[in-house]
């Protein structure tokens, strides 16, 4: 593995929508950590799910963030129009990759049991070829199977501890370019957190799943691995993952300070003594510093 050095962090919305309370807690944390670590923090913007962009979200949401005092640290990455790279790296997975002819419904159909993520496992129909009378609609990562090295995939997150995933039955052969044609979600973030050399991925738990998916990537594509840190989730109040899918509001910019405050003390740092925003990132640094800065 490549030994990295000097800290690199980002925080890669998708812009479904504004920032809201829930983004503004990755945001938040993910910044505090590149600072308490002397880091770059780097904006990108993870659009490569065009289906699910509302014109304009992008722009908002970076004006949001230097408005709350977080602008990226260099240029800002855009998914959607990085489509060349993420190709390349398809090639370099050779014939690890490969074509799959099933739907959706075969898949669930097929019933060898249920991933981690609660869809149905894929029972790898067409790892050794298209079955006869199939045209190919997605391209799928081949996993090692139960038993064999590199299958069960461990590491330390920061915030949650000794982490572990089986990928043969706990996630299957994935998806890394999608039957529409868009690149899947999987493939774009390793590739990028790879050539922005980031080296600590802070983000919420919710994607904690995704991450054994990742670092076997990693691996396959000579990458390194950065460390991880999953947030904790800020959840509405009946109890799902605040998103913009369940009409979270955009933030309240005539109040950037209760905004910060407010993110800041669900990740449990005192900051309400505050009275503007300076005292607001002295105390919120010097709380992350004591719970997550590097260590002599
Ligand atoms: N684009 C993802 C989201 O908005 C974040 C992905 C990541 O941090 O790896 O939920």
């Amino acid at each position: 593995m490549t030994t990295v050095t000097g800290y690199i962090g980002r925080f890669a919305p998708s812009p479904s929508g504004p920032l809201h309370a829930g983004s503004l807690v990755a945001a938040l944390a993910s910044f505090l950590d590149a600072r308490v670590h002397g880091g770059r923090w780097l904006l990108r913007i993870e659009d490569i799910d065009e289906t699910r962009t509302v014109a304009g979200a992008a722009d908002d949401i970076i004006d949001t963030l230097a408005a709350l005092d977080m602008p990226s640290d260099g240029p800002v990455l855009v998914q959607s129009r990085r489509k060349d790279r993420y190709q390349l790296a398809r090639d370099r997975l050779g014939a690890l990759a490969y074509p799959c002819g099933c739907s959706r419904k075969e898949i669930a159909d097929s019933r060898v049991g249920t991933a981690s993520d609660g869809a149905a496992l894929y029972p790898g129909t067409c790892r050794h070829g298209l079955a006869p009378g199939k045209v190919a609609r997605t391209l799928r990562l081949r996993v090692p199977d139960a038993g064999q090295a590199g299958e069960l995939v461990r590491f330390d997150d920061r915030w949650l501890g000794r982490q572990s995933q089986h990928l043969a039955t706990d996630v299957g052969d994935f998806v890394l370019q999608r039957a529409d044609g868009f690149w899947a979600y999987q493939l774009a973030v390793v590739v990028d957190d790879a050539e922005q050399g980031v080296t600590d991925v802070v983000r919420g738990a919710d994607l904690l799943d995704s991450t054994a998916r990742q670092i076997y990537l990693q691996g396959q594509l000579d990458y390194p691995t950065p460390r991880y840190l999953h947030l904790p989730l800020l959840m509405n109040e009946v109890g799902e993952k605040f998103s913009k899918q369940n009409g979270a509001q955009a933030l309240d910019l005539a109040r950037p300070l209760e905004e910060l405050q407010r993110a800041a003390g669900f990740l449990g740092l005192e900051t309400q003594a505050a009275r503007d925003r300076e005292a607001f990132w002295t105390l919120a640094l010097a709380g992350w510093n004591a719970r997550f800065g590097p260590r002599p």
